[in-house]
């Protein structure tokens, strides 16, 4: 269902108005953040039914996914991604929907790998046993699965869809196999939902776990979207997701790999590893977010709970040209200001109601 695009903008933004020509400056938004992120969402289909994120009493068999047209075709994702990068974009994040639902995505990695971007996936493993070593040879530097409980009633009861976890860990260990290692592993913790189990989930990851070692990390539970029911109530904060931990694995925080890194990095004192806490709802990363988003027909979203995005399709389908494209990229960009993580409130939770926000499965998470 193709989300909500025209709102109330800055004249050089509105649809079909020239953008200010990009002056080759630094590239910064209005709270000096650089652009160094693109998530580019490939499909907004998806073979699981997440409840935090696509749930089946919204998007059940009725519900209208976007036709093969309106999709960005390769080579349009490969024309933006290349602008993107000569903007100063580093990594490229390749998501859905389940990007691997998108038929020949390793071709797609294969024709974005020469323009140098650090090219990273995020997927729910169901396929990746048989993408792995494709995805590799490719050009694919890293991979991210989401993996929500080992135990399979409740992996079952979270991703909806029937699934067992045994497909997901054999895509995990055949990605590993690959040369993907250490592979990162998302677990949304929702309470009441599989919060009891994440000091078996730790346990299992660690170096001398059956997990041999990947790096697990823990995503409070968020307010993405406006289907998934949200509710303060119903987040772990990470503060008590590591403080279950500790009490069995004593941890030290590690420094960060990079600047505006969204997971905080924890390591087991006895040298097991390491773990991750993603906490956009307790401990706000906004200050150093880098992210842009590339929705799957073609639309640029400036945050991750963004209401409205900026159409870039009928530009590059109307003959704009690659200058075109950068000038209105860089003028989305520098007119930014978004910190909602910041700025959740009760407030924003009554605002929730009112104005939608875009899907993660639209946009990627
Ligand atoms: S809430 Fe928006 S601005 Fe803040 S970190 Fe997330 S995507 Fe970035």
């Amino acid at each position: 269902m193709a989300q909500k695009v025209i709102s109330i903008r800055p004249e050089s933004l509105m649809p079909g108005a020239r953008a200010p020509r990009y002056d080759g400056g630094q590239l910064a938004d209005t709270l000096g953040r650089p652009m160094r992120d693109l998530r580019i969402s490939v499909t907004d289909r998806c073979n699981f039914r997440c409840v935090y994120c696509m749930p089946r009493e919204v998007f059940d068999a009725d519900y209208k996914f976007l036709p093969h047209a309106a999709l960005l075709s390769f080579e349009e994702i490969v024309r933006l991604a290349g602008v993107f990068v000569g903007l100063g974009v580093k990594k490229i994040r390749l998501t859905g929907g389940e990007p691997l639902l998108r038929k020949d995505l390793a071709t797609l990695v294969g024709m974005l790998a020469p323009l140098g971007a650090d090219l990273t996936l995020t997927t729910n493993g169901a396929t990746l046993v048989k993408h792995a070593r494709a995805l590799k040879d490719a050009g694919l530097n890293r991979i991210t699965v989401s993996l929500d409980s080992l135990d399979e009633a409740t992996f079952r009861a979270m991703n909806d869809a029937d699934f067992p976890v045994a497909r997901v860990l054999e895509g995990i260990a055949a990605a590993a196999d690959a040369g993907f290692a250490p592979i990162k592993i998302n677990m949304v913790v929702k309470r009441g939902a599989n919060d009891h189990q994440i000091v078996d989930a730790a346990r299992h990851w660690r170096t001398d776990g059956r997990g041999r070692g990947h790096i697990l990390r823990f995503i409070e539970y968020m307010d993405v979207g406006s289907t998934n029911g949200w509710r303060m109530d119903d987040v772990i904060p990470s503060a008590e997701v590591l403080r279950r931990i500790a009490a069995v694995f004593a941890l030290e925080q590690a420094e960060a790999n990079y600047g505006g890194e969204v997971a905080e990095r924890w390591r087991y004192r006895d040298g097991a590893g390491e773990i991750g806490v993603i906490s956009s709802v307790t401990r706000a990363f906004c200050r150093d977010c880098s992210r842009m988003r590339l929705s799957t027909e073609g639309s640029l979203f400036t945050c991750l709970f963004a209401r409205q995005g900026h159409d870039l399709k009928a530009l590059l389908r109307g003959g704009a040209s690659d200058d075109d494209l950068r000038d209105r990229i860089a003028a989305v960009w520098r007119l930014r200001d978004d910190r909602y993580s910041e700025i959740r409130t009760a407030q924003t939770e009554e605002m929730r109601a009112q104005q939608r926000k875009v899907e993660m499965s639209y946009i990627g998470g």
